[in-house]
């Protein structure tokens, strides 16, 4: 009897540990790694992983397919990104709601609830709306999404390309199926779809160190409204050196761009939190020029 006390509460012991440490902490971890394979995709994407972009392309189709992400389509969507950032009518995502001069922020924009609320819907689900619904896209005549050839994201040229990224995707997905069938789906939730959903939150937050996160911070940061361009265009510049962009040191990047170094030091979450309530829509100053346009903090 007292043994058999003993061995189950021992059992027990342990699944708590499993569940309530151990899975998190595979989450964690897990999500981190493929956060750091998703970006090497990226540099794939940009030509910046090898001199042969047959390799950078087979990498690339590789890795992103493993983790969901439409390579080419993204590829061809995201180069545009780069060419247009900031711009209201041409960039393609993370594109701000203009308003005319002088309009404040909607009154729930610092509601703590709403923030939360906020936070919680585009980090879990940001970047699959986008690749949808076009979610915080370029403003299209119709649907457009990642995974139709015929949607108008992509030129007639491009799209034999998203054919090619939707049958890699359809192989991953039967293959997650499989594994599904044979060890049952919450051990693929547990092992496989945990993990994705950091990642993706990862790559929803816009600051580059971390990827949505990476993207949201990257595109809303107030100190980067002018830099920002700069900072793009240091990133290009950098793509141009034979190392990985990421390990250009902070001296050399500051060199190139002087005073226009921008670097925001605060905690990522920190940062989050604050320009979810402050990122609602663009408008010009009230007494500048019409064409540029300006997050407003009130
Ligand atoms: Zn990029």
């Amino acid at each position: 009897m007292g043994g058999g006390w003993t061995a189950q509460h021992t059992l027990q012991r342990t699944m708590w540990l499993a569940n309530g440490l151990l899975w998190p902490s595979y989450w964690f971890w897990q999500g981190a790694v493929a956060t750091g394979v998703w970006v090497i995709a990226h540099e794939c994407g940009h030509g910046a992983f090898s001199n042969s972009e047959a390799l950078n392309d087979a990498v690339g189709l590789f890795f992103h397919s493993l983790l969901l992400v439409p390579y080419y389509s993204w590829k061809h969507s995201h180069r545009r990104h780069h060419q247009h950032t900031g711009s209201a009518e041409l960039d393609e995502v993370f594109v701000p709601p203009v308003q005319p001069a002088g309009t404040k922020q909607p009154w729930y924009q610092h509601n703590p609830v709403y923030r939360i609320g906020h936070i919680l819907f585009q980090q879990v689900l940001g970047w699959p709306l986008y690749l949808l619904f076009n979610v915080s896209g370029h403003s299209y005549k119709s649907w457009a999404n990642h995974f139709n050839p015929y949607s108008p994201i992509f030129t007639k040229r491009e799209r034999i390309e998203v054919l090619i990224s939707d049958l890699a995707l359809v192989a991953v997905a039967a293959g997650l199926a499989l594994l599904g069938r044979s060890f049952g789906f919450v051990w693929l939730l547990k092992t496989y779809l945990i993990p994705y959903i950091v990642v993706n939150h990862w790559l929803v937050r816009r600051g580059w160190r971390l990827a949505l996160m990476i993207a949201f911070l990257q595109h809303t940061h107030h100190a980067s409204h002018s830099p920002h361009l700069l900072s793009f265009v240091a990133r290009n510049h950098q793509l141009q050196l034979p190392t990985s962009r990421n390990s250009v040191p902070t001296a050399a990047r500051t060199q190139v761009l002087g005073s226009y170094y921008a670097e925001d030091r605060r905690n990522v979450f920190q940062a989050l939190w604050q320009e979810v309530g402050t990122c609602a829509h663009v408008a010009p100053d009230v007494d500048g020029p019409e064409d540029v346009y300006w997050f407003q903090s009130q």
